[in-house]
């Protein structure tokens, strides 16, 4: 894990080495200060050479105004090295998101891949940044003043080691119990955001069952949850940190009354007691920056895990090595023993065969639940068949490559997603970068002209989040006008099922049909007119074709579309 963890600071060597070197040369002068203090007042003050004492405190103010200068650089160019590898995984995990697959995301919570990508990967930045010179400097200023002290004085010195094992480890136990506590938070901000992406994405539902007391107690046991251990994790740190405080004041008036004696037997200067002093304040930041870094630690380890784990996660739909583009398919398709399941216990789609010439058109009809809809899911490869082979003009889709593959295929389905951006917007995501007149053309032959003429800001308009402020019939245009700007040779229709008032069903038919003409298209048809106008009707039931053929001739045959249909 450290491996993988390094290898994000390969890009940003300069960066890392600016901020680093400054750390260091900081911490030695954070070092060096007792020192000059020590020799001011024992060498320099006996002299009584007031200019000599200016001379010295220029210098002093010298090295104080480079230390500040490194201290700036560490905090600026260092949060950018962290923001840097912060941004870098930020970008690998998104992109890995839009390519992970429907099965895995019909498992996954939003909320809380939402917090994947924004807080984990901030408890990651932090960590980048403070990480590696947090821990060396500490080690080098701990080791660095426990030598100098001994150099003013060894059992002084020693005196103050005896005093230190036991600091530590009040350190370390309230370190681990805070690692603990902040993991838990972590998890419950995780569930938090869950219930809420559920609840205000769901605020239609929750309103229309006036459930928002319910969702309100919901929310509040987590919420409550939360500040239980919020609070848990603030009376350690209360605690710690008075541990800490009293720990450090404990030592220094040890040190003051030993000293003390020290300096009256003459094994002490009245500089080095002071130096001294101050030394001991230095050899003790390490244990403050240790505690910090037990505190933000955990929460970056625990986030690169997380980030890892789904950097890790394949997409199970990828291209195989063999995949080529295609480019303008004839749109002849065969489903040859295809077997398929959502889960192993329970097969959705059992041995169908079927093949589509190139243009036909195809109803598939039959009680919900059948398997329509994830017949056709099969076909752009959104899941992939268990068993059986599925092919588009003789070639096995695995031949082409997801995206060529998926150019090839349009799709109008019952729940259109709309972006909440403008009409336009969501037209041209059928082909990125179409011309206007493109668009236009496209929103006028989905039967959209009137609609947009209608809108004080035409295309401009805004639809709302998910395109809430169209009605169905309106949104399904929209999904219309993206196929054809899309132009593919094949199209898959999920009719609604709701039944649209007869003025939108007649213009959205007429759209259709339009859109229709030299595709294969295939077809959930809910509609007699749909159904009477397909070349053949296809009847599914559990999962399997129990019937094809063209509507009189299935009628005649007295089977399940008979009694469907009557
Ligand atoms: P139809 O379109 O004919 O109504 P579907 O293909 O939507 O049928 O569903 C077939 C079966 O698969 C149903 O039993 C449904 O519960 C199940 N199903 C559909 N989508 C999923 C999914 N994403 N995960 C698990 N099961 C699913
Ligand atoms: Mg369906």
């Amino acid at each position: 894990m450290l491996r993988k963890f390094i290898a994000y600071y390969r890009p940003h060597q300069r960066l890392f080495w600016l901020d680093f070197g400054s750390a260091v040369l900081s911490g030695l002068l954070e070092l060096a200060f007792p020192l000059a203090i020590t020799l001011f007042i024992d060498r320099l003050l006996p002299l009584g050479d007031w200019s000599l004492t200016l001379v010295a405190a220029a210098a002093l103010l010298a090295v104080y105004a480079v230390n500040t200068v490194l201290m700036g650089i560490v905090i600026y160019w260092g949060h950018m090295l962290g923001i840097e590898i912060e941004t870098e995984m930020r970008r690998r995990a998104f992109a890995h998101l839009t390519r992970l697959s429907w099965r895995w995301y019909d498992r996954a919570r939003t909320g809380k891949l939402v917090a994947r990508v924004t807080r984990d990967l901030e408890d990651i930045g932090e960590v980048a940044h403070h990480g590696p010179e947090d821990v060396f400097i500490a080690v080098m200023t701990f080791v660095g003043a426990f030598a100098l002290m001994a150099a003013l004085h060894p059992t002084l010195a020693l005196i103050t080691a005896a005093i230190v094992p036991l600091t530590v480890w009040l350190v370390a136990v309230y370190g681990g119990r805070m690692t603990r506590t902040w993991q838990e938070i972590y998890g419950r901000v995780g569930q938090f955001n869950v219930r809420l992406e559920e609840a205000v994405g769901g605020i239609r539902v929750v309103q229309a069952f006036a459930n928002e007391r319910h969702e309100a107690r919901l929310f509040e046991s987590d919420n409550r949850a939360y500040r239980a251990t919020k609070l848990d994790a603030y009376r350690l740190m209360a605690v710690s940190s008075a541990v800490h405080y009293m720990g450090l004041r404990f030592v220094q008036v040890v040190v003051m009354v030993a000293g003390a004696g020290f300096v009256l037997d003459g094994s002490l200067s009245t500089g080095g007691f002071v130096g001294f002093l101050l030394l001991v304040g230095v050899f003790f930041r390490p244990l403050e920056k240790i505690a910090a870094v037990i505190e933000t630690y955990p929460k970056g380890i625990a986030g690169f895990r997380r980030y890892l784990a789904l950097l890790d996660t394949e997409a199970e739909i990828a291209d195989a090595a063999h995949a080529r583009p295609v480019t303008a398919l004839r749109g002849e398709i065969a489903f040859d023993r295809v077997s398929f399941g959502y889960d192993a216990t329970r097969p959705v789609l059992q041995d169908v065969s079927l093949s589509i010439a190139a243009g036909e058109t195809v109803a598939f009809v039959g009680p919900s639940g059948a398997g329509k809809t994830t017949l056709l899911a099969l076909l752009p490869r959104f899941y992939d068949p268990d068993s059986g082979m599925i092919r588009i003009d003789g070639q096995p889709l695995a031949a082409m490559t997801l995206e060529s593959l998926r150019s090839q295929i349009g799709i109008v389905s019952q729940d259109v997603f709309l972006f909440g951006t403008s009409l336009r917007d969501n037209i041209a995501y059928g082909r990125l970068g179409a011309s206007e007149a493109e668009i236009v053309a496209a929103a006028d032959k989905a039967q959209l002209s009137a609609l947009i003429a209608a809108l004080p800001e035409g295309l401009d308009t805004l639809v709302g989040e998910r395109g809430v402020m169209l009605s169905g019939g309106q949104k399904q245009r929209v999904a219309i006008a993206r196929a054809f700007l899309k132009n593919p040779p094949i199209l898959i229709l999920d009719e609604a099922t709701s039944a649209l008032d007869s003025e939108t069903e007649r213009e959205i038919q007429a759209a259709l049909e339009a859109l229709s003409v030299g595709r294969t298209t295939l077809v959930i048809a809910h509609r007699l007119g749909t159904i009477r106008a397909a070349d053949r009707i296809v009847v599914m039931e559990n999962g399997r074709v129990q019937e094809i053929g063209a509507h009189a001739a299935l009628l005649r045959q007295g089977g399940l579309y008979a009694r469907l249909a009557g």
